[in-house]
């Protein structure tokens, strides 16, 4: 066998959608006319509706850590306390990034792979009545954890309505629920290369009132990301600067995507079911095939982090997967570098691309001297399908 396909099957960036990537090409055009200017118009309304939410959408030309940084920068001061919730390398990314725009920061930490709890907040909450913002990931992608987003915003709301809760959903949209509306999100951050299966440089921002009211007495200082002068322009379909226009017009096909799998945030709920159900079957996989989950407490949908087996570095598992198959997963980062390796459910994965996951995973776990009976995860894998997702009624012998 010669044929070895690549495939990219990690985290972000994701498997891109074909339809998107035909529409990209047709990028010769110009950001300052009508047609272009209807189809930003549409993304907004389109990114509005799959989330089911009032709040404003931005569309900003930047990785989703540009994002990040806008609601940072234009929603505090210097020296305002703020609570950041941190269990991983995206969290330590929000206490990095808080501290060094000069402001004044509680760190709720939780060890990696676990998450911060929603009485941890409660408790920091009511310690520092004067808090100005929350920050917190809703999936923390480097250890496959999620956070209780819900129970927090309404923590929040309860404790000190004032506070701007900060979400870094980069990896949360499209794998769980939001409701940005009930649950008081003030500031949403998303990705492209994330769940909206395109290529990364597209950072998508949900702005509530409250964020927009903060931004007028808000005294850090921005230039490149000034979302009320971002705000102006979007409403007119523009954008303060040249934007990423073949991007802009793969989302749109990514949208309408998402729209035939039924309309407004039906659509969006769906995609979110059908990372659950790749997560759910490739936690029963692992744990089938004897491994060991490293976030079991409330694991994200988004991704999967599983423990090499003792005696084994990850890195060996993501090589293999590599030199052997083509396919590209993700090792764990920083200090989970070697321990783990992450497979990845978010946009456009089906149940097919995890056949083939668990099958690769058994081939290499056998191939090193791990004790596996081949067939056995992704007999786990098809038979979570034919009763989860396929409903069958018939007794399935895995
Ligand atoms: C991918 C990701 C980011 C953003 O990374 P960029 O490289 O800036 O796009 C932030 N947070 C989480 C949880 C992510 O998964």
């Amino acid at each position: 066998m010669n044929i070895k396909k690549q495939r990219l099957l990690t985290a972000g960036p994701t498997p891109l959608y074909p339809k998107a990537l035909q529409a990209m090409m047709g990028a010769d055009l110009h950001h300052r006319t009508q047609d272009f200017r209807e189809i930003v118009l549409s993304c907004i309304a389109g990114l509005k509706s799959a989330l089911g939410t009032t709040s404003d959408a931005l569309i900003l030309t930047a990785s989703g850590t540009g994002a990040m940084e806008a609601s940072v920068t234009n929603c505090f001061s210097p020296g305002d306390r703020v609570i950041v919730c941190s269990a991983g390398k995206f969290g330590e990314r929000w206490l990095e990034m808080t501290k060094a725009y000069g402001l004044d920061v509680v760190a709720l930490t939780a060890p990696y792979g676990s998450h911060v709890a929603v009485e941890e907040l409660e408790k920091a909450l009511a310690a520092n009545p004067g808090v100005r913002g929350v920050f917190v990931q809703a999936s923390e992608s480097s250890t496959g954890a999620a956070h209780d987003v819900k129970a927090m915003g309404l923590a929040i709301k309860a404790t000190n309505p004032d506070a701007l809760f900060v979400i870094d959903a980069i990896t949360g949209i499209g794998t769980m629920p939001l409701d940005i509306d009930a649950w008081g999100l003030d500031l949403v951050v998303g990705g492209s290369q994330k769940a909206f299966m395109i290529p990364p440089g597209l950072a998508f921002l949900f702005v509530s009132p409250k964020a927009w009211a903060r931004m007028e007495t808000a005294k850090l200082p921005r230039y490149y990301f000034d979302l009320r002068r971002e705000q102006k322009n979007a409403v007119k379909g523009e954008s303060s600067w040249t934007p990423a226009t073949s991007l802009i017009l793969g989302l749109a096909e990514v949208l309408k995507y998402i729209e035939t799998f039924g309309p407004g945030k039906q659509g969006m709920d769906k995609l979110v079911e059908n990372a659950q159900h790749l997560a759910a079957a490739t936690r029963l996989a692992a744990t089938t095939l004897g491994l060991e989950l490293f976030a079991p407490s409330l694991p994200s949908a988004a991704v999967t982090a599983i423990l090499a087996p003792k005696g084994m570095s990850s890195g060996v598992i993501v090589k293999e997967y590599r030199q052997k198959f083509g396919s590209i997963i993700n090792d764990g980062q920083g200090e989970m570098k070697g321990k783990i390796f992450r497979v990845a459910h978010l946009g456009y994965f089906d149940v097919v691309d995890l056949f083939g996951i668990i099958a690769q995973l058994e081939l290499i776990l056998d191939a090193n001297g791990f004790p596996v009976k081949l067939g056995t995860g992704v007999a786990a894998v098809q038979k979570y399908y034919a009763e989860k997702v396929v409903g069958s009624k018939q007794t399935v012998t895995a």
